[in-house]
């Protein structure tokens, strides 16, 4: 059970991300903490908590595709916004933080940034997500409060690294919490 991670509809392997369900949840971690340190805009705080609530209520469904975002007539801004996302990540941003040790997000993040870098011009999508909604609408306030411990938006559903829901148990946490 995992999740498939594609730009323009591609099915090749070699052109999507495809992570278990673990590994999304690793994703989603290291990709929270650098969104949070460097969202400003509205659209740039709702991508940050796409990804601060993502993989916590569907569960193995929450892959999507980069061309379904809500992107607008700025999308330019917007792509290079994620591409310094996760160049942000890519320096290990708030690992530190982790009860784990991630070893395969490196290669996650530098085969995702290979992906973004390649998105074009995104065309509309018909079957984009209700609940995404229109990121050009501030978020409420509330979800971008951030953790006490963690200092990432809290989100909708609470701070992720404070969800045992999602994250290793202590007599599981260390070097190989996440190895799946
Ligand atoms: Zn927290």
């Amino acid at each position: 059970m995992g999740n498939r991670f594609t730009v323009h509809g591609t099915r090749a392997d070699e052109d999507c991300l495809y992570l278990t369900n673990g590994g999304t949840d690793v994703f989603f971690d290291v990709l929270t903490l650098a969104g949070s340190a460097i969202a400003e805009s509205d659209w740039e705080r709702n991508l940050v908590l796409h990804f601060a609530d993502g993989h916590r209520h569907s569960r193995g469904f929450d892959g999507f595709d980069l061309s379904a975002l809500p992107w607008t007539a700025d999308w330019p801004a917007e792509k290079a916004f994620l591409l310094a996302l996760l160049g942000k990540a890519m320096t290990r941003h708030g690992w530190h933080l982790l009860t784990y040790d991630p070893p395969y997000a490196p290669d996650s993040l530098r085969r995702y940034r290979a992906m973004a870098d390649g998105l074009a011009a995104p065309v509309p999508v018909r079957r984009r997500p209700r609940r995404w909604g229109d990121w050009r609408v501030p978020p409420p306030a509330e979800f971008l409060e951030r953790c006490p411990a963690h200092g990432i938006y809290q989100g909708e559903l609470g701070c992720r690294l404070c969800d045992p829901e999602i994250q290793p148990p202590p007599w599981r946490a260390g070097r190989d919490a996440r190895k799946t």
